[in-house]
């Protein structure tokens, strides 16, 4: 009887199995030919200087226009990418698209800095180094004005053999930015030891600093602690006009987020700098000094 239920159980959990397996090889399949036929498109969100009240960069972020006529985020189809290896040509083409991007906006009379995102395996790809720098070459891109953002948790999986990537992008000057900060295990001898130049405190915090007195603490302790680390700080997640205040009255250096500008496809971009650089100009005469 038992052996019968113990047999019944794994006939079950092969077929889920398959099931899974079969899955993931169609959205393989699907997303190999996304990345050959220029389905996947990047966006650019505003990241703007809290001190300056100016937009001085954007952050690039996948968006996968399917056939289907749907628009996918990244968290549906990154995972597979991370579990297959395609994540490997599609950070590449991410590290193409986007400083191209920056290269055309620069004729175009627009400097901006860019972020790309990383994952946790392209830390440990030995030609991350090499797209990088050709990258950089191709588009005449200064190493400073371009971030890699690697979250908290990549870091963290293994960070003896993080920091040796990321000392070599450091060491080249590209800047390295923790993303998602705050929701990791990191510890603080960690994080004061890898060659980063960045924090970007995660939205969960920045979201709740308005009535949550322990984000709100979160937050400012974040601040300080990059301040005393010497590290630059970004809000991500800033979604209203009292916390862009807060973050400024904590002396946060950056912030990015819906009340400053969503995700915007590379044509409309220029145009939502444009206006937000304005609007922030007209909206802060009254400094915080
Ligand atoms: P992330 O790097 O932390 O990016 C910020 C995410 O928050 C983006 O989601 C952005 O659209 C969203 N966001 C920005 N401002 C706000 C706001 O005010 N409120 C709210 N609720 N959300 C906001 P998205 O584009 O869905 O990307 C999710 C994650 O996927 C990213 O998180 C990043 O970890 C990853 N990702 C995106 N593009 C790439 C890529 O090209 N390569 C890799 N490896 N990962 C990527
Ligand atoms: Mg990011
Ligand atoms: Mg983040
Ligand atoms: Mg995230």
């Amino acid at each position: 009887q038992a052996a019968k239920a113990a047999q019944s159980r794994v006939a079950y959990y092969d077929r889920s199995m398959d099931r899974d397996k079969s899955e993931q090889l169609i959205m393989l399949g699907e997303l190999t030919t996304a990345l050959e036929t220029d389905q996947l498109q990047l966006h650019y969100q505003p990241q703007i200087d809290l001190t300056t009240m100016t937009v001085v960069g954007v952050e690039a972020l996948l968006r996968w226009h399917h056939p289907n006529g749907t628009v996918l985020s990244p968290s549906t189809f990154l995972p597979t990418a991370e579990r297959t290896g395609l994540i490997r040509p599609l950070t590449s083409y991410v590290l193409t698209q986007a400083l191209a991007q920056r290269r055309q906006w620069m004729t175009d009379g627009l400097e901006l800095s860019i972020a790309v995102n990383i994952s946790t395996r392209n830390l440990f790809d030995d030609t991350l180094i090499e797209q990088v720098c050709t990258a950089l070459k191709e588009f005449d891109c200064p190493p400073r004005r371009l971030t890699v953002e690697v979250t908290e948790t990549s870091a963290m999986t293994d960070p003896i053999g993080a920091t040796e990537t990321l000392s070599i992008l450091h060491a080249m000057g590209v800047q390295v930015a923790i993303d998602d900060y705050g929701t990791g295990y990191s510890s603080l001898a960690y994080i004061e030891r890898l060659p980063v130049q960045e924090l970007k405190i995660d939205r969960t915090f920045i979201g709740g600093m308005a009535h949550n007195p322990a984000h709100a603490a979160i937050v400012r302790s974040t601040v300080e602690l990059a301040r005393t680390l010497g590290l630059s700080v970004t809000a991500e997640g800033v979604e209203d006009e009292v916390t862009m205040t807060a973050l400024r009255e904590l002396r946060c250096g950056r912030a990015q987020g819906y009340h400053l500008g969503r995700p915007t496809s590379a044509d409309r971009l220029p145009a939502l700098v444009a206006e937000l650089n304005a609007h922030l100009n007209t909206a802060t005469g009254e400094r915080i000094s």
